[in-house]
């Protein structure tokens, strides 16, 4: 796979001061996320790289980042860390109470394990089998070897069951698989519908390409990087369809709770009562997450996740002494726990009820993403932050699941494709700044003007956005008319305007 590398650039002033602006509004007396993240470590994956049967298995790649990034933490730390990646451990394996571990690190996703009394649960076997199976033996060589008698899916996102093919490795005979009710019909229509989509964007969203290092990927918000290992799905044998549901699996009490259409479309969280050890899935993470994920699926429902945020708060916040979750790190202590759902509830709803009032008031999906700010309140925490998902795109996912994708201005209702107003902007005629459709509509007949608003001068001037505008039409004139008549297009304007 190629890497981009060699179009890498040292960071602009404009982007250092962007980042010591960001720095300047982060939490520094509240170190209790460093704390957490650390707690009950047991030991790292040893040797590092996870060689898998694809040359570039990204068990391999992960490993060898995760191996490469942790020589940039102390950096990271002098100048203050700006985002989890500062925080988040690589490949460990933890203790989060007697009994249950997790292995964080070694995939975007967490594993969690939960001694039964004949075999050992787990629960989202990571993305990849390779990473799985270097999980699973890390656990074996500190836990001791045991069979597996329960595979627990918590939700129907890849990065909590492509690696489950490796579990079925060590299954015990009694092995049962669980998940929540329509789990496989879900996990089909995301990862099999709209597969091949999804991918191509994902590489984007998750730096696929991008080394390792302090001017590549550093960290994913959610975890370190994705895998690209061989990812499979052992079917369900097992359905939660009733919320509530109390069901013991190999000597362990599972009170589960249905949490479908919030982070994932089928999806439940779970309560151990003897471990008093909450398991919230992805329905809440160390950052503010995402209504919509731009690797793309349908946009989630703000709302009905508040609300399943509330519901797990009231019925067994005050019961929890550990919260754990998909990913990042576990929460210690019933305050904690209880502050933190709340916070992530108040978060959500804030989003969902400010962005109606907004376009209830007249303003459009893009007005609002750019107008709508939090209030100072959720600034204090570390863990309402957009180190994943960001307030703008989430404030256009609440638009868009109430009001679609028309934004209601009559110049965008049957907008002209990139590839006819592309060449449009390279010639030079348009000189319409906003999108495409409006170079169809109002541009046709402006008058040549010259425009020497090219990508590189933009991004030399701060001005990122534009600047990827820029290169959006100028790509888009690429693919529809070649190289070479782009390049006979841009040699014509600068003989008109010369
Ligand atoms: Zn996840």
């Amino acid at each position: 796979m190629p890497c981009m590398s060699d179009t890498r650039k040292a960071a602009s002033e404009h982007t250092l001061r962007a980042q010591q602006a960001a720095r300047e509004t982060l939490p520094p007396d509240d170190r209790r996320d460093f704390a957490d993240a650390r707690r009950g470590l047991i030991a790292p994956l040893d040797p590092a790289p996870i060689i898998g049967r694809r040359p570039a298995c990204l068990g391999s790649r992960a490993l060898h980042c995760v191996s490469r990034r942790r020589r940039l933490v102390p950096r990271q730390r002098a100048s203050g860390p700006l985002a989890p990646g500062a925080t988040q451990r690589d490949r460990r394996l933890f203790e989060v109470a007697p009994g249950v571990h997790q292995i964080r690190g070694l995939d975007v996703s967490n594993m969690t394990l939960i001694e039964g009394g004949t075999g050992r649960i787990v629960v989202d076997p990571l993305i990849s089998s390779e990473c799985a199976e270097g999980a699973l033996a890390l656990a074996a060589r500190h836990l001791g070897e045991r069979p597996v008698t329960a595979l627990i899916y918590t939700h129907s996102h890849a990065d909590h069951f492509g690696g489950s093919v490796a579990v079925l490795a060590r299954a015990a005979a009694s092995f049962e698989v669980v998940a929540p009710e329509g789990f496989l019909e879900n996990a089909i229509s995301e990862n099999v519908f709209a597969g091949n989509a999804m991918r191509r964007r994902a590489a984007y969203m998750y730096g696929a390409l991008l080394p390792a290092d302090e001017r590549g990927i550093v960290d994913a918000g959610l975890g370190k990087t994705t895998s690209s290992g061989s990812v499979g799905l052992v079917p369900p044998t097992r359905t939660i369809a009733e919320d509530g549901e109390s069901v013991v699996l190999d000597g362990v009490t599972f009170e589960f709770h249905l949490a479908p259409d919030t982070e994932a479309p089928s999806a439940m969280m779970f309560f151990l009562p003897e471990h008093r050890v909450l398991n919230v899935a992805d329905t809440a993470v160390a950052s503010m997450h995402n209504l919509y994920t731009p690797r793309g699926a349908a946009v989630r429902d703000a709302l009905l996740w508040s609300r399943a945020l509330d519901e797990t708060c009231h019925r067994f916040g005050s019961r929890a002494d550990v919260l754990i979750g998909g990913h990042n790190w576990p929460r210690f202590g019933t305050e904690a726990i209880v502050e933190y759902l709340d916070v992530q509830r108040d978060l959500y709803k804030f989003i969902h009820d400010q962005t109606l009032r907004l376009a209830n008031a007249g303003q459009t999906s893009r007005e609002i993403s750019e107008n709508l700010a939090l209030p100072a309140t959720f600034a204090r925490f570390w863990f309402a932050r957009d180190y994943y998902g960001t307030l703008s795109h989430n404030a256009k996912a609440v638009y868009q699941r109430y009001l679609g994708w028309f934004d209601g201005h009559p110049g965008t209702l049957h907008a002209l494709p990139s590839a006819v107003s592309g060449p449009r902007y390279v010639d030079g005629r348009c000189r319409c700044h906003a999108d495409e459709v409006a170079c169809g509509i109002r541009c046709r007949r402006v008058p040549l003007r010259r425009r020497r608003a090219d990508a590189s001068r933009l991004r030399g001037a701060g001005e990122c956005r534009r600047a990827a505008a820029s290169s959006g039409r100028f790509r888009a004139a690429w693919v529809s008319i070649g190289e070479r008549a782009v390049a006979q297009l841009l040699s014509d304007r600068r003989a008109r305007t010369s």
